[in-house]
């Protein structure tokens, strides 16, 4: 006669295989999120320089409103200045426009750091485009991979879950019952076997009883130290 821990050693196989699947259907929309996240940084990335690239253009429209503004007063004063009836009045005017063309010098300068800003601004969107692109590739491949990842285990689970369901159709309910309960609680073996007189949940070396025990088809041994159901096949 077979030992009825046979039974659930084969049950438990099948048990643990169950619980890695279910964890990682589990795990993959945190799996899917932490990909669309990456994608996120990626467009926030890129819209950070655009904003840069607007906040430099307006900057250097701004100048250039400058500059005119010098430009009309130069054109005003020079005429101003044809119509001089003395020559301090001359004079004055001419110190007059020289200022107005030192401050156009000087926008100009700030213009010309502006124009490379933009330059390396448009580079950096460029890059940042490029970027996201392929960033947008690979994970929709990603995603992809993952969708299939998805249906596999579904597939595997649900094939494991009907071998389950035949298995269990042959043990003792209340026997079915411990083992659950013992399953859930250990995490990963409810049944072990005895190895060189040792319990292999918890390598806690057993008496000489327990082990013989362990043998015998019609005791339910259960380990001293672990709680774990002992089987002893030789
Ligand atoms: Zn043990």
């Amino acid at each position: 006669m077979a030992h009825p821990l046979e039974a659930l050693l084969v049950l438990q196989e099948k048990d643990r295989k169950i619980a890695k699947l279910q964890r990682e259907i589990r795990d993959i929309p945190a799996r899917k999120a932490d990909i669309e996240k990456q994608l996120e940084g990626a467009k926030t990335k890129l819209n950070q320089s655009r904003e840069a690239l607007k906040k430099v253009t307006s900057d250097l429209k701004q100048l250039e409103i400058e500059a005119g503004t010098h430009n009309e007063k130069i054109i005003k004063y020079k005429q101003q200045q044809m119509e001089a009836k003395t020559n301090d009045q001359y004079r004055a005017f001419l110190q007059e426009i020289a200022a107005a063309e030192k401050h156009i010098s000087a926008l100009e300068d700030r213009e010309i750091v502006l124009m490379e800003h933009i330059e390396s601004a448009k580079k950096i969107i460029a890059e940042r485009e490029a970027e996201l692109k392929e960033e947008e590739g690979g994970v929709s491949d990603e995603q992809a991979m993952l969708e299939e990842r998805l249906s596999e285990v579904q597939e595997d689970l649900d094939a494991l879950l009907a071998d389950r369901g035949r298995i269990t159709s042959n043990v003792n309910p209340s026997l079915l019952l411990k083992y659950e309960r013992l399953f859930k609680n250990k995490g990963d073996f409810a049944v072990v076997q005895v190895e060189k007189d040792h319990c292999s949940g918890c390598h806690m070396k057993l008496p000489p009883q327990v082990t013989n025990d362990a043998l015998n088809p019609d005791k339910l041994v259960i380990c001293n130290f672990c709680g774990r159901m002992l089987i002893n096949i030789r």
